[in-house]
């Protein structure tokens, strides 16, 4: 006897598509395999019994019959014994690939919704350096090098604190990590992250010289932005990055330049903040995500505040949508990223890279998992200097694992989500294991929005999908 499986059915232009869990791949029904699904609906069959019921509707029994076998094969449809899991384990010793550099730990502004300063911070800075130095830097080059095994191609995204408090230190590593790399036969790519306020002439022509990527952190026009991305002393930031922004624009053409809004109130305006960044600011791409915090904070948006961005992004990917048909480029990243893991099947073991092919490493050489975990000492995972406790990262990657959420062995959406980001579920739960339960509903809503924009696309415009091949996430 058959039954209905694991997946969620959603409508392109004009057809029906299965998206598959957990295997993460997708689906396009044909009438057939239409009907023997709709069979199902009724409560479970055997073979042949869908084959009967079938019959006069036209189809071939022998057709039939292996469509029934190729959605069991597919596991849309189960049989009474279940199935095992089939997510995508990593191997053991995982190579190295990515590795984010925070150069310092210091920030010139004072965002109170920081994760790295503001009231849900984990790191421990006090005693720690600020300002990684050459030795260390050096150091952390090597250990990458070394820990990327046999991968060609390795990459370092530079962080902070602000990044560009330590320049002179990222333009010394560009080089050496060049020169390193190209010793052994691999490539090294370098992209960074900052608050743009200390971006000048010179440094925009070295980070385009050097076909750095930038993301540049900046919340929307200037009320938006100057409501949180302020100075100590309360000064918005808004007017001393725009131009600094138009000329990194301008001028970095090797490229292409991204923003970066985080999300601090339901009421925000996220088709303004879009049209605002693309538009009149000029930047490639916009990712928005709303803040990580605590449910108490001022800054929460709150379950009825996140319907309401929701709408919002919904709005946006719409308009992506309309783009895409033409074959024209939205800059909404958030859908190219999901489209992306959609496209390539993807089915996580766990919900990112951080433990995995990526680490953070702080100014002092201590190893984290990721850039947010830095400088906190319950989440150190080791130094570059001696290498990584493989007892403590089996521990939070076992935590992390989603075979061990409990809550999301029943999800749909578990294949893209895995119970969310660690860090998340840590400032939430006080476990970077927890599943990050609170934003469900979101993230399902948020999946099935970029389900019915990819049939749509895989009905009316399918070459346009081929970009996302081998896209990474922005
Ligand atoms: S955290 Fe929620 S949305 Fe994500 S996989 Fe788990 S149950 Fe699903
Ligand atoms: S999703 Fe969370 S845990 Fe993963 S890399 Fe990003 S911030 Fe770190």
């Amino acid at each position: 006897m058959y039954s209905t499986g694991e997946y969620r059915e959603f409508a392109g232009a004009d057809s029906r598509f299965l998206y598959l869990v957990p295997s993460g791949g997708i689906f396009q029904l044909d009438e057939l395999s239409g009907a023997v699904l709709d069979r199902f609906r009724t409560g479970a069959a055997s073979a042949e019994q869908v084959v009967s019921d079938l019959l006069p509707r036209g189809f071939a029994p022998d057709d039939i019959a292996e469509t029934v076998q190729e959605l069991f094969e597919l596991r849309a449809l189960r049989d009474g014994k279940g199935f095992e899991n089939i997510v995508q384990e990593p191997p053991a010793d995982f190579p190295l690939q990515t590795l984010v550099m925070n150069v310092t730990n210091q920030c010139n502004l004072s965002c109170q919704y920081c994760y790295e300063f503001g009231a849900d911070k984990v790191a421990t800075p006090e005693g720690k350096a600020k300002f990684m130095d050459w030795e260390t830097g050096r150091q952390t080059v090597d250990y990458l090098i070394r820990e990327s095994g046999s991968r060609k191609n390795i990459h370092i995204t530079f962080f902070g604190g602000e990044t560009l408090m330590n320049f002179p230190l990222l333009k010394k590593i560009v080089g050496y990590a060049r020169d390193e790399t190209a010793k052994r036969g691999k490539t090294i790519d370098f992209s960074l992250t900052t608050n743009a306020t200390l971006l000048s002439t010179a440094i925009i022509e070295f980070l385009s010289e050097n076909d750095i990527g930038v993301t540049v952190s900046i919340d929307g026009p200037k009320a938006t932005n100057d409501q949180f991305r302020v100075f100590p002393n309360g000064r918005g930031s808004y007017d001393i990055i725009v131009p600094k922004i138009r000329e990194l624009i301008a001028r970095h053409r090797s490229r292409p330049i991204v923003a970066r809004v985080t999300l601090t109130t339901p009421d925000v305006d996220v088709l303004g903040i879009y049209k605002h960044l693309k538009h009149d600011l000029g930047f490639y791409e916009v990712g928005i995500a709303p803040v990580t915090t605590s449910p108490d904070r001022l800054y929460s948006i709150g379950e009825r505040g996140m319907d309401k961005v929701l709408d919002q992004f919904r709005a946006l990917s719409q308009e992506y949508l309309s783009f895409a048909l033409k074959n024209q480029h939205h800059g909404f990243s958030n859908v190219s990223d999901t489209l992306s893991e959609l496209h390539q099947g993807i089915s996580k073991s766990h919900p990112c890279g951080a433990g995995l092919g990526l680490v953070g490493v702080g100014p002092s050489g201590d190893i984290a998992p990721c850039h947010r975990f830095v400088d906190s000492d319950i989440h150190k995972l080791g130094h570059i200097s001696t290498g990584i406790d493989t007892a403590r990262k089996a521990d939070f990657l076992d935590r992390g694992n989603i075979g061990n959420k409990y809550d999301c062995q029943t999800c749909w959406a578990r294949p893209l989500c895995a119970g969310g980001c660690h860090h998340e579920a840590f400032v939430r739960y006080g476990d970077t294991g927890h599943a990050n339960l609170h934003y469900c509903d979101w993230i399902r809503d948020w999946t099935d929005i970029c389900l019915g924009i990819y049939g749509t696309l895989a009905d009316s415009n399918p070459r346009f999908l081929n970009q996302f091949a081998d896209r990474k996430a922005q």
